[in-house]
């Protein structure tokens, strides 16, 4: 799909530049960001248009205000951390349209910038209402895509602006996102091997029915497992099954086989007997899982296993923790994962949310070729969907 980037515009000097990052960040009690990430991945896109001499208007949203006005769910922690990272004063405005948010925009010079409030005080964010897009839109020349993460969702910010604005482009954050998925979804250098894990196979099976064309071999743990292992027969004591997707699991497994792709699951798991921290714990092979015990992380061999798969792999795609990695008795699992893909001799590609913060537990968070910034849209990708968002930004669709 052909798709535009900021670089590809010949000036931005003096020009309203439109910018709609992804600043959801997570905030403890007090208010206070814990992780800045997403800001980080949003400033070279930033900085260019700043330094291009744009005014530079942001948009994002935080948390689930449903649609109403929240101080809870203000973006002011974020455009304070922005200023710090940019090193210059980044105007807080104190809504997203309006009066006051037009004199803002009024008022500013280039390389200026204005973070707007968040676009989730609307109902017609989430609506994908065309007034409110053009409420937002508050005659900006330019519109920037750079917030992957929720280029999966068709909301105004992302999809009805981009018919409002009269130059759609996406961000740099967008172009590694899309170049690394083309790299290992589109190209891939071979073996290609997935590792899936998390909780809940619902949300990943029709991810893992398009893998089973195009990768090599597969490889699942966490608590999806389990619904996998009892298709298989086992008895899986107290783990984690989805009953109703047990044929499904089996249909999956046949099709492994019949594409020839290899299917590997744990053959050993740290069993609990409560989903606590401190539960009593030990190993067990996955035949021996005793009535009313829980599986919460992959076993040592397994964990070998895994990484044996990985051995000849020239590009690895992984999402979801092996285990409950946020329990410390219950990481390991995860962790020799994250170690095996940060040390494979490939393109490796970790996707967002849980399996991004255990990756940066694990402390190889930069021995990894790309962490992307999205959950949901990371998997839309997988599954072959053509995201909402990044539709929006081809230049072939007359707005
Ligand atoms: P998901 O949202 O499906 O990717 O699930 C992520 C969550 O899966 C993490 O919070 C892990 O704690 C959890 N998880 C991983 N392994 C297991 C397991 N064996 N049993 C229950 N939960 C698990």
């Amino acid at each position: 799909m052909p798709i535009r980037y900021i670089d590809q515009l010949s000036d931005l000097k003096d020009k309203k530049v439109f910018i709609r990052v992804d600043f959801n960040v997570p905030l403890d009690a007090k208010g206070d960001i814990t992780e800045d990430t997403r800001i980080k991945g949003a400033l070279p896109t930033i900085r260019y248009a700043v330094e291009h001499g744009a005014k530079v208007i942001l948009a994002s949203h935080l948390g689930r205000p449903k649609g109403e006005k929240n101080p809870k769910y203000s973006m002011a922690p974020a455009s304070k951390r922005l200023s710090e990272l940019l090193g210059k004063k980044v105007r807080q405005a104190t809504d997203c349209f309006g009066d006051d948010v037009t004199r803002d925009i009024n008022a500013m010079k280039s390389g200026d910038v204005l973070m707007l409030e968040n676009v989730r005080f609307y109902p017609g964010e989430e609506k994908n209402d065309p007034q409110f897009a053009a409420q937002l839109a508050n005659g900006c020349q330019v519109y920037v895509n750079d917030a992957f993460a929720v280029s999966h969702r068709a909301h105004a910010s992302v999809e009805a602006i981009t018919k409002v604005v009269p130059t759609i482009v996406a961000g740099f954050l967008m172009r590694n996102e899309m170049t690394f998925f083309d790299k290992a979804m589109q190209n891939p250098v071979r073996p290609l091997v997935a590792i899936l894990g998390g909780a809940k196979v619902s949300g990943k099976l029709q991810v893992l029915e398009k893998l089973m064309n195009k990768v090599d071999k597969v490889v699942i743990g966490g608590g999806m497992a389990f619904t996998f292992l009892k298709a298989m027969g086992y008895s899986v004591g107290a783990s984690k099954v989805e009953d109703e997707l047990l044929p499904t699991a089996k249909k999956i497994m046949d099709k492994a086989k019949r594409k020839g792709v290899m299917f590997y699951l744990p053959v050993d798991c740290v069993v609990a007997n409560a989903f606590e921290a401190t539960a009593t714990n030990f190993v067990t092979t996955v035949q021996e899982i005793p009535q009313g015990w829980m599986g919460l992380d992959i076993g040592p061999a397994s964990a070998t296993l895994f990484a044996e798969t990985l051995r000849d792999a020239k590009t690895v795609i992984w999402n979801g923790p092996m285990g409950v990695f946020e329990m410390d008795a219950f990481a390991r699992g995860t962790f020799a994962v994250a170690e095996a893909v940060a040390s494979a001799f490939a393109t490796t590609i970790i996707g967002g949310g849980d399996t991004d913060a255990a990756v940066r537990k694990a402390g190889v968070d930069n021995k990894v070729s790309y962490i992307s910034t999205g959950g949901g849209a990371f998997l839309e990708l997988l599954e072959g969907k053509i995201l909402p968002g990044v539709k929006a930004l081809d230049i072939k669709v007359k707005k």
